[in-house]
C-alpha cells in the first residue's frame, strides 16, 4: 500500500487544496441560483456522490457539499463556521475524532469503514490533510453492503451487492434441472451503459442502478424462474419452460423493467438499456456449458441493436465465436510477416499550427480475416493473455522508428503509447519496456504512456509502482477517454498524471447539447486547476476547435487535423517539410 498511499495522499492533497480554493470563490453563491453557465470546481465536488467537507485547523467546517448536507440532515448555512464537536457534541472521545486528530498531527493520509451511531450507519471515510491546515473528507455510505455481509451467512451464494444468488449458486440450480431432465432457458442480460453511469456520475450510482435492477427482476422471480447476478453488469435469468409458453413475451417483460428510469445515488435519473441473449435445453443444446456460451453470444447479437434488445441464439454466431479464436491463434504466434503494422496520428498544439505529439495506433491485416479494428484485437490480446507479446512487438517497432527520425530529422515530440489495465499491472512487461527502451538508446522524454480509466485499476499497487517508475524515469502519463470510465475525481486523486485525453463522447456533443458543453468546461476548468496538460480527442469539425479554444483547450487530435497515418504518410506530410530541421515544433504544411 505504501507507493499508493504516497500517491493518493500527494495528489489528493493537492488536489483537494486546488479545488478548495476555487470552491471557496465559488461558494459564495448559493447552488440554486447558479445555472448551467456557472461551472467552476465546486461544481464537480457537487456533482459527486461522494460526501465531502473541509474542516479547518481548529476543526471548523469551511465547506460542505450537497450530499455531505443530506447525509448530516443540515444546511450548510448551520453548519459552516462551527467546529465538528459542536455539530456532532457524540464525537467527542470517538474514533473518528481521533482519526481527525492523528491527521493534523500526522499530516499523513487515513482511510477507513466506520459505524456512526448517530447515523446508524456505516461510512467508508477518507481523511486528507491540507497544506495550508486542516483537512479534507471524502465519505461514502456503506451501510448497505455492510448490512448484507453481516446478514448474508451463505454469503459464498449470494452476490454481495444485491444479495441475489450469484454466479456458484446459478451453476448449481442449472445443473440440478438439468439432472431432473427439464427443460430451461438461460437469459443472459447485460446493462449497455452502466459504465456510462459510472463516468459521468460515481460508481454508487452505479451500484443503485444494480441493485434497483435485481428489485425489479426479482418481482418476475417464481419457483420456476431463478433470478442471479454473474456480476459487473451481468445478470442471468434461469427459467423452467412450460408448455405453450413464449420466451419472447417473457423477454418483453424482461424489457418492460427497465422502461422507466433509474434513480442514482444522488436522487438524479437515469434510463439504463439491457441486451438479452436467450438459448435453451435442450433446443440449442444439450451441454450447460455450451448453454451459456450460447446465451452470452446471443447477448452480443442483441447489443449490437441500439437500445434495449433481445436476441435468440442461432449457429450462425458462433461464427464470431470462431472469428475470436483465429485471432487468439495468431497472436500467439509471431507477429512478424503477420499483417501487424502500426499508425500514428499527430496532435496539434498551438491553435492549430504546432506538432506537439503523436499516438501510435495499432493495425491488423490479418492473412485470413484482413483489416481488423484495433478495439476487436486488443480485446482478445488483453482477455487471452497476448497482450504483452503485441505491445513488445509494437514497441520495437515504435523505437526503431524514433532513433531513425531522431537521426534524420532532429525528431523531438512525444510518442504516446496505450497501454491495458493488464500491462499496467504486470511489472515483467515494464521491466522489459525500460530494458527495451535502453536497448534503442531511448529518451524518455520522447515517450508518453496512456492509460484508460478502469475500474479494475484503482486500486493496485503494481499499477501505481509502474506508473511511479514511469513517472521516475521522465515518461509522462495520460489519461485516455477522460470522462467515460471510473470516477474521474477518484482517478485524478490516485495517479500519477501529466495529461487528461479528454474522450470525444464530449467534444462531438458540442454545438448539440448544453449539458454536456457545461461537463466539457468544468473537465477542462478541473485539469487547469491541478495543472494537467489537456488534449481533446477525435475533434472533427471547426465548431469544436472554436469552443475549444475559446475555453482554453488548445490542444487537439482527430479527424479535423488528420486521421492516424501510415508512417511513411507521416514522414512525408509532417518531417520531410523544411520548415521542420530539428525544430520541437514543427510548422504543419497545412492543405
Ligand atoms: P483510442 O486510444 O481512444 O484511440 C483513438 C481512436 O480514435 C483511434 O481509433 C483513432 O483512429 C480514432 N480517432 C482519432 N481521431 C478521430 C476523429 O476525429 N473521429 C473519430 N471518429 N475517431 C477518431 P482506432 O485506431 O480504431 O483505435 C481504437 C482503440 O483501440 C484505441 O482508442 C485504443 O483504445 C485501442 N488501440 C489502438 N491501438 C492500440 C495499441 O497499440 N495498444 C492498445 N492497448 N490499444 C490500442
Ligand atoms: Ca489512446
Ligand atoms: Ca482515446
Amino acid at each position: 500500500m505504501a507507493v499508493h498511499d504516497k500517491f493518493l495522499n500527494k495528489m489528493t492533497t493537492e488536489f483537494s487544496q486546488e479545488i478548495w480554493e476555487s470552491a471557496k470563490v465559488e461558494s459564495k453563491t448559493p447552488l440554486a441560483d447558479r445555472g448551467i453557465g456557472s461551472i467552476t470546481a465546486e461544481t464537480v465536488l457537487e456533482s459527486m456522490t461522494d460526501g465531502f467537507y473541509l474542516l479547518d485547523e481548529y476543526m471548523k467546517f469551511d465547506y460542505i457539499n450537497e450530499i455531505a448536507e443530506n447525509a448530516i440532515g443540515m444546511r450548510r448555512s448551520e453548519i459552516l463556521g462551527k467546529s465538528v464537536r459542536e455539530v456532532f457534541p457524540d464525537l467527542q472521545g470517538s474514533n473518528l475524532e481521533k482519526q481527525y486528530q492523528r491527521v493534523l498531527q500526522t499530516k499523513a493520509c487515513e482511510e477507513f469503514d466506520e459505524y456512526l451511531g448517530v447515523f446508524d450507519a456505516w461510512f467508508h471515510i477518507k481523511v486528507i490533510p491540507l497544506k495550508r491546515g486542516g483537512m479534507a473528507i471524502f465519505f461514502q455510505n456503506i451501510d448497505q453492503q455492510k448490512r448484507l455481509e453481516g446478514k448474508l451467512t451463505d454469503f459464498a451464494y449470494s452476490d454481495d451487492l444485491t444479495g441475489l444468488p450469484n454466479r456458484r449458486k446459478m451453476t448449481e440450480i442449472a445443473v440440478s434441472l438439468k439432472q431432473q431432465g427439464k427443460k430451461f432457458s438461460f437469459f443472459y442480460i447485460n446493462l449497455d451503459n452502466l459504465k456510462f453511469i459510472n463516468a459521468l456520475y460515481n460508481y454508487s450510482s452505479g451500484d443503485k442502478v444494480v441493485v434497483s435492477v435485481a428489485e425489479r427482476l426479482q418481482t418476475l422471480a417464481d419457483s420456476r424462474c431463478h433470478i442471479g447476478r454473474l456480476g459487473g453488469d451481468e445478470f442471468i435469468v434461469v427459467r423452467e419452460s412450460e408448455p405453450a409458453e413464449r420466451l419472447d413475451e417473457f423477454a418483453e417483460k424482461l424489457l418492460e423493467i427497465f422502461r422507466e428510469p433509474f434513480v442514482l445515488a444522488d436522487f438524479q435519473t437515469a434510463y439504463v438499456s439491457a441486451s438479452i441473449g436467450i438459448a435453451c435445453i435442450p433446443f440449442d443444446t444439450g451441454r450447460l456449458r455450451e448453454l451459456v456460451v450460447f446465451a452470452e453470444t446471443a447477448m452480443y447479437e442483441a447489443k449490437k441493436n441500439r437500445g434495449p434488445s433481445y436476441s435468440f441464439y442461432r449457429p450462425k454466431m458462433n461464427v464470431n465465436r470462431e472469428r475470436r479464436v483465429l485471432i487468439e491463434k495468431s497472436l500467439m504466434s509471431s507477429l512478424e510477416g503477420s499483417g501487424f503494422y502500426f499508425t500514428v496520428q499527430p496532435q496539434i498544439s498551438g491553435g492549430g499550427i504546432n506538432l506537439s505529439g503523436i499516438e501510435v495506433l495499432a493495425r491488423w491485416n490479418h492473412p485470413v480475416l484482413g483489416e481488423l479494428s484495433p478495439l476487436e484485437f486488443i480485446e482478445v490480446a488483453e482477455q487471452s493473455g497476448t497482450i504483452a507479446h503485441l505491445t513488445t512487438h509494437l514497441l520495437h517497432g515504435v523505437f526503431r522508428m524514433i532513433k531513425d527520425w531522431e537521426a534524420r530529422y532532429g525528431w523531438d515530440v512525444k510518442a504516446a503509447i496505450n497501454m491495458t489495465p493488464s500491462l499496467l499491472a504486470n511489472p515483467v512487461f515494464f521491466e522489459g519496456f525500460f530494458n527495451l527502451m535502453e536497448q534503442y538508446g531511448i529518451r524518455p522524454g520522447l515517450l508518453e504512456v496512456e492509460l484508460t480509466e478502469h475500474a479494475e485499476m484503482a486500486y493496485s499497487e503494481t499499477t501505481m509502482r509502474n506508473l511511479e517508475l514511469c513517472r521516475e524515469k521522465g515518461i509522462s502519463i495520460a489519461i485516455d477517454d477522460f470522462g467515460t470510465g471510473f470516477s474521474m475525481i477518484s482517478y485524478l486523486t490516485q495517479f500519477p498524471i501529466n495529461k487528461i485525453k479528454i474522450d470525444r463522447y464530449f467534444i462531438r456533443k458540442i454545438g448539440e447539447d448544453a449539458k454536456s458543453e457545461a461537463i466539457l468546461k468544468s473537465l477542462i476548468q478541473l485539469a487547469q486547476s491541478i495543472q494537467c496538460e489537456l488534449l481533446a480527442e477525435g475533434v472533427e469539425r471547426p465548431e469544436e476547435v472554436e469552443f475549444l479554444k475559446k475555453h482554453s483547450c488548445t490542444v487537439f487530435q482527430g479527424y479535423y487535423y488528420d486521421k492516424p497515418l501510415r508512417v511513411e504518410g507521416f514522414e512525408t506530410k509532417y518531417l520531410q517539410h523544411e520548415l521542420f530541421g530539428g525544430k520541437k515544433n514543427i510548422q504543419i504544411p497545412w492543405d
